[in-house]
């Protein structure tokens, strides 16, 4: 460990969260510091979803065909309490975290390399915490011809409304390529009004809004709850996509719901809500690739076996165990016939 690192995911909030978390037990469950689960050392060889395994240069993690994961920085406004990346955000790697210059260079000359990538997503951490790195990378990835798509995956809107650099996206928003910027909420307390203008600006610049969720136990484990959030959402022009289900790592086995649950939860929103306030229901799978989509209980299917996207099956209990296995020996794991 150096100088920097921190054995346990850091508790860092900000003051408009705090403010927010004095009226919201929501808020407060997602990011203030609960010594009864988190009191556990930060396992920094976890690599739950093969980013570690797939990296091809610093930060540029290549998963899935045509699309390419640029991981521009550790650090993020606020520390999530539930966040499957604590192996890397949070722990003190803010400074190594970080892409340079140089880094930036090298992953634009892999994408450059690989023209069946067309779309490019800026994730973290959080991007919005590196604008320099943003900026320089938007317009790289820009210039090559084969990029058509960049997204941006942020939460910073929710946790400093206040501090997001509009100028910057409006400079993002001008380059020839289509972007997305999908935002990360899970709760209706988090769209106060000025996070509702936030999100109104960046519409106005004409980035294309979707939305990312987890099921969060104590949080939105309730259908109501999840009905007013993706009804506001779409509302404000910001399409639900992704819920995703909330994998176990030792600190947040306290916020993990069955699948049973989820699909419960599920199936009824699909019942009640608009097809554009209906996200879909994710359970991506440990030590393997694929971001599968989870049946809602309308069909009759058998939940006790998965088959990733190379075509391997595995047993659902081993893909979302709270053991994090080595990533080549998933258990559970053989071929289709
Ligand atoms: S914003 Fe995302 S990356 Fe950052 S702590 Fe929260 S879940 Fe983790």
């Amino acid at each position: 460990m150096n100088a920097n690192e921190l054995d346990r995911f850091a508790e860092k909030t900000t003051p408009h969260l705090r403010d927010l978390a004095a009226t919201s037990e929501a808020v407060r469950a997602m990011y203030v510091y609960d010594s009864r689960y988190e009191n556990v050392p930060v396992n920094r060889d976890a690599d739950l979803f093969l980013e570690k395994q797939l990296t091809r240069t610093k930060g540029v993690v290549y998963k899935y065909p045509g699309r390419v994961i640029i991981l521009l920085s550790y650090t993020c406004a606020a520390n999530c309490r539930y966040c499957e990346r604590q192996d890397r955000v949070g722990v003190g790697l803010d400074e190594e975290g970080r892409l340079t210059e140089a880094d930036i260079d090298a992953a634009v000359a892999f994408v450059g390399a690989h023209p069946e990538i067309n779309e490019v997503i800026f994730s973290g951490g959080d991007p919005l915490t590196h604008p320099r790195g943003l900026a320089l990378a938007a317009e790289r990835m820009a210039a090559l011809e084969h990029v058509k798509i960049q997204r941006i995956h942020t939460r910073f809107p929710l946790q400093a409304p206040g501090k997001v650099d509009f100028a910057l996206l409006q400079r993002i928003a001008a380059l020839p390529t289509t972007w997305y910027l999908s935002l990360h909420v899970d709760h209706p307390d988090e769209l106060t009004p000025e996070v509702v203008e936030v999100i109104r600006r960046i519409r106005s610049l004409g980035l294309i809004l979707i939305c990312q969720s987890v099921f969060l136990k104590g949080v939105n484990d309730d259908i109501d709850v999840l009905a007013r959030l993706f009804t506001h959402l779409a509302e404000l022009g910001v399409r639900p996509y992704y819920l995703y289900h909330c994998h176990p790592i030792a600190t947040t086995t306290h916020f993990v719901m069955s699948l049973d649950e989820e699909i419960a939860i599920m199936s009824r929103l699909r019942e009640r809500l608009s097809g554009v306030a209906c996200p879909q229901h994710i359970f991506e799978m440990r030590n393997t690739t694929g971001k599968l989509l989870v049946p809602t209980d309308h069909w009759n299917v058998d939940l006790a076996e998965v088959v990733d996207f190379t075509g391997a099956v595995h047993d659902v209990a081993s893909a979302s165990m709270s053991v994090e296995l080595p990533h080549a020996a998933a258990s559970g794991k053989r071929s289709r016939p």
